[in-house]
């Protein structure tokens, strides 16, 4: 470690230490070599969990060292928030570490000052759209799963930052991770990196297909006498529960994927069944369990919660977007404790966090695609999901179970999947909304805007898409594209392209401009405004995600129309294609006037067969959507301004407008607010004439309180404030975390 400075040297050799890290693994050494300290690119594909971390970290050190700044790009923020924590560490050496949450609309300049910041991919976009200062000086990205570049839904913005941030550093070095992908070398050659492409893994993995009573394993070693193995069980009919009994008691922990969060919850009943039934549990994990099932509990009162509590009892939980962020982070660090043996999840815990376990049991390779029914998963899916198997230090391998239903399947999933080799990673450029929302923030861009077709088309050509597909398809599209925005009066110009203030302003708020021209159709369309005319315009635009219709639903959403179809502005007819997503836009807006008609969030999920995670998740997206609404009015010079900004405060605390005035003050949130109106507190003046006593209760505690009244300037007794402020911050860490970006 030479080259880096003598209080960081010594703090990372102390460290590593502690972690087990005593020389490096082989790809890494092969990735050292590459030249990435000294700043070269370098594309390293590698397994999940076998150290890629470790090279970007030395990587950017190297940077740091040299007097640059890092930037550590991830997809999702429940990532950005474990990586954080994982680099927070490196304080210790004198490294200063920050994190990049937060509204889009921010130049963020205060990042400036870290050595690494870390961010997802969208923040980053805003954070280039608004031209944060900082970003020049970026000398070192790293860029995490970067195969991401094959996601619809964030392979676009990560490539096209890519390129912005490329064009704007030139010198700027690129540390790309990926799992192992097929055209690992093209991706290379984009980003004009060194590659290194490896198997290797720490724990060596067997993967096998299960059927009839039987595993069987492709050859992992020459000598491996282990090819086949029986596992039956006389009593246990169904398959997975068998293999993951069969784990536990050897001592192994197991995490099973199942296709859908429905499947998830059944499948961790059937297993919990059968755990009561037959694992032999001693007092003090007992105790243990008992413990987490009642922390579970506390944390709310909806039916998934309870049939989560219920189920860790018994050592086994079930895990995806429908949990809310405590939920998720209890069952999460209860398994690394390996207090619960078993969690069965839907796959985005593959993708995301680092959960190690003996098996991995993958029930079903299918999806349910909307537009072509059940469909295979790419082979880079599964192996992503079989990469989990294996718990470095504690297992001598990992093991990667398929299930199979019939020989032929059987025969299907061995050539296809276990033996098979990962697809190519295919640029998503090319879908017109992802070009429509980039090619805009080129043309209203405050650091580099470009104006003419050929600019952008020479920008394009920078990107991956460009790189591997040319730019003679992707002129077509643009020209559609661009007729587009000038249609919806989002730039002007025949030849030379400027961005109209509305243009501008859409391209800040991050907002697709489809949606945005939605909403000044809206605004300008409306002749009555209600909660329901502005929330479903909400709804209607593609940036919201509209929720799944039960078939339960039909017959409330049916009735929900009848009942406000004079105050929407969007009805398609009922034979239409859009219907259907219009019923769903439908039961969205229901969600959401709940939440401000402050509908207790339980019933909320219980009435529409929601997890609190998508609450959560909504309310999000719909706030920040309201809050464009306000801004484009504003600039629109609406009527309905102040109705919207309204409306935005009302998501925000989920309340009536009525109660604005109190949920402004701190530490006063939509349940406490409620509680003071009743009794006659309106205002934060009424608040100062009530006996703190009478305070006391309301909010429940002195020290609440206390805190209140403290953040209305008020002097109270230092002591009592202190504990109100720790108690009041430790809510609002735990608020921070249920954002619609955890999912
Ligand atoms: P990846 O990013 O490839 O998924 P990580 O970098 O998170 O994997 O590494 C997985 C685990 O391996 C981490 O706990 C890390 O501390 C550990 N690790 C990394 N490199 C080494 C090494 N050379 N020796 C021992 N442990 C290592």
């Amino acid at each position: 470690m030479k080259g880096l400075g003598e209080d960081l040297r010594e703090f990372l050799l102390e460290d590593y230490k502690k972690r087990g890290i005593c020389e490096l693994y082989p790809p890494q050494v092969e990735a050292i070599s590459t030249g990435v300290l000294d700043g070269e690119n370098l594309l390293a594909a590698i397994p999940t969990a076998s150290g890629k971390t470790l090279i970007a970290e030395l990587a950017a050190l190297y940077s740091i060292s040299r007097g640059g700044m890092v930037l550590y790009i991830v997809p999702l923020r429940a990532l950005a928030t474990e990586k954080y924590e994982e680099f927070s560490r490196l304080e210790g050496g004198g490294i200063n570490v920050g994190i990049s949450t937060g509204d889009f609309d921010k130049k963020a300049e205060y990042l400036g000052k870290y050595d690494i910041v870390i961010a997802t991919s969208e923040k980053v976009d805003s954070l280039i759209r608004n031209d944060s200062e900082w970003l020049s000086r970026v000398s070192c990205l790293v860029v995490d799963e970067i195969h991401l570049l094959d996601s619809i839904r964030r392979g676009p913005t990560l490539e096209v930052i890519l390129a912005r941030l490329r064009n704007k550093n030139r010198g700027m070095q690129v540390v790309a991770l990926s799992a192992t992908v097929r055209n690992a070398r093209q991706i290379a050659d984009w980003l004009d990196a060194k590659y290194v492409v490896s198997n290797w893994r720490p724990v060596p993995l067997k993967e096998g297909v299960f059927f009839g009573g039987r595993i069987k394993f492709s050859t992992v070693e020459e000598d491996d006498k282990d090819k086949e193995r029986e596992v039956v069980s006389p009593t246990i009919k169904e398959p997975v529960v068998a293999l993951v009994l069969d784990t536990l008691e050897d001592g192994g922990q197991c995490l099973v994927f199942e296709s859908t969060r429905k499947n998830a919850e059944a499948m961790a009943q059937k297993i919990s069944k059968a755990l009561v039934k037959a694992l032999d549990v001693d007092e003090v994990s007992r105790d243990a369990l008992t413990n987490l099932s009642q922390r579970i509990a506390a944390t709310g009162d909806m039916k998934i919660v309870q049939r989560l509590s219920k189920f860790v009892r018994s050592g086994v939980a079930f895990h995806h977007a429908g949990l809310d962020a405590p939920q998720r982070t209890l069952v999460e660090k209860a398994f690394r404790e390996r207090l619960l043996k078993c969690v069965v999840s839907t796959p985005t815990l593959a993708a995301g966090l680092n959960l190690p376990a003996r098996r991995v049991i993958i029930r079903s390779l299918k999806r349910y695609d909307a537009s072509l029914g059940s469909v295979y998963i790419p082979v880079l899916e599964y192996k992503q999901m079989a990469g989990r198997a294996g718990r470095p230090g504690l297992d001598m391998y990992g093991e990667a179970l398929l299930v199979a239903r019939s020989p032929e399947d059987e025969k299907y999933l061995m050539d296809t999947y276990i033996c098979g080799e990962p697809e190519a990673i295919e640029s998503k450029l090319g879908v017109e909304s992802a070009l429509r929302v980039h090619t805009l923030s080129l043309i209203a861009g405050e650091g580099l805007s470009l104006s003419s077709l050929d600019e952008i088309l020479a920008f394009f050509s920078e990107t991956f898409y460009g790189h591997s597909e040319g730019t003679w398809q992707l002129g077509f599209h643009l020209i559609s594209v661009i007729d587009f925005l000038r249609n919806t009066g989002m730039i002007e110009g025949e030849k030379i392209f400027e961005a109209t203030p509305l243009g501008k302003l859409t391209a800040r708020l991050y907002i697709d401009p489809l949606s945005a021209y939605r909403m000044v159709t809206s605004l300008q369309m409306a002749d009555e405004v209600r909660d329901v005319t502005l929330l479903h315009t909400l709804c209607s635009t593609p940036d919201m995600r509209t929720p799944y219709l039960r078939r339960s639903d039909f017959e409330l959403v049916e009735s929900f129309l009848a009942k406000e179809e004079d105050f929407l502005l969007f009805v398609p007819q009922p034979d239409t294609i859009d219907y259907d997503l219009f019923l769903r836009e439908l039961k969205g807006t229901m969600i959401l006037e709940d939440w401000i008609s402050e509908v207790n969030e339980d019933v909320i999920c219980e009435r529409y067969g929601i997890g609190p995670g998508d609450l959560k998740a909504q309310v999000e997206t719909a706030r920040w959507l309201a809050h464009s609404l306000t801004e484009i009015a504003k600039l629109l010079e609406s009527e309905y301004h102040m109705v919207s900004k309204s409306l935005e405060k009302r998501l925000e605390y989920g309340v009536s407008s009525e109660l604005l005035n109190l949920t402004k003050v701190r530490g006063i949130g939509r349940v406490r607010a409620r509680k003071l109106y009743s009794a006659g507190i309106t205002s934060p003046a009424d608040l100062l004439k009530v006996p703190q006593e009478e305070l006391a209760r309301l909010v429940g505690g002195h020290g609440i309180a206390a805190s209140i009244l403290s953040n209305l300037g008020v002097k109270v007794e230092e002591l009592a404030r202190e504990s109100a402020d720790a108690e009041i911050e430790k809510n609002e860490v735990y608020n921070a975390q249920k954002t619609v970006f955890d999912y």
